[in-house]
């Protein structure tokens, strides 16, 4: 199950505060409940898959990329110095010319959200 709308997930995934506790786990604020937080898991794959999941209900019932995981991802690259891309469709993020990663359905292993990375200015 893929976000329907990429550009306004990720917008909501800025005015989340993402706490990394350390290089695969990092603690999200919720949306919904600004007192609880979501804790999102991140492993790499040397092929460029990561597989990320997140305790909020949307990934429990088998979504890919939620919020949370944009935000973790993006702070995760923060601290390498690098800024991420989300994109829907291989191509986009090709187009790009960046390296390449893909967050894929745990279960499926069907292609989720593209992301590419760049060095933050
Ligand atoms: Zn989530």
């Amino acid at each position: 199950m893929k976000p329907k709308n990429l550009k306004k997930l990720y917008a909501q995934s800025k005015d989340l505060q993402a706490s990394v506790l350390n290089a695969h786990t990092v603690a999200v604020t919720s949306l919904t409940n600004p007192a609880a937080n979501h804790i999102v898991t991140v492993a790499y794959a040397k092929d460029g898959t990561i597989h990320a999941r997140c305790t909020c209900p949307w990934a429990i019932y088998g979504g890919v990329a939620c919020t949370h995981v944009l935000a973790a991802l993006e702070a995760l690259a923060q601290k390498r110095g690098k800024r991420l891309s989300f994109w829907r469709s291989r191509e986009d993020a090709q187009r790009q010319k960046r390296r390449l990663f893909c967050i894929k359905d745990h279960e499926t292993q069907a292609d989720g959200v593209w992301v590419t990375s760049r060095r933050s200015a």
